[in-house]
């Protein structure tokens, strides 16, 4: 499943270094995840690195976009070409 950021986004730009797939970027007024980018960090770290980085919380799943375990794990090796 990947990941959503919520209205509680105070726009500090914590998250955008910590993604590994780049689908983070700021869309006034706050910042969006890339679903189709997003792997929820699978392939890439045990756990979603810009919900660790997050200083308010606002990165929680996004339950209208399921991808089970192994979609996302098929979205991973699609973006390391394997
Ligand atoms: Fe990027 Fe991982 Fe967060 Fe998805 S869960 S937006 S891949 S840091
Ligand atoms: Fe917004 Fe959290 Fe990302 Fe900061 S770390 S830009 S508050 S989603």
């Amino acid at each position: 499943m990947a990941l959503k950021i919520t209205k509680e986004c105070i726009c500090c730009d914590a998250c955008v270094n910590p993604c590994p797939t780049d689908a983070i970027s700021c869309d006034d007024p706050i910042y969006i995840i890339e679903f189709s980018k997003c792997t929820e960090c699978v392939g890439y770290f045990k756990t979603p690195q810009c919900v660790e980085a997050c200083p308010v919380d606002a990165i929680v799943k996004d339950e209208e976009n399921f991808e089970s375990k192994s979609d996302l794990t098929k979205k991973f090796k699609l973006q390391r070409g394997k």
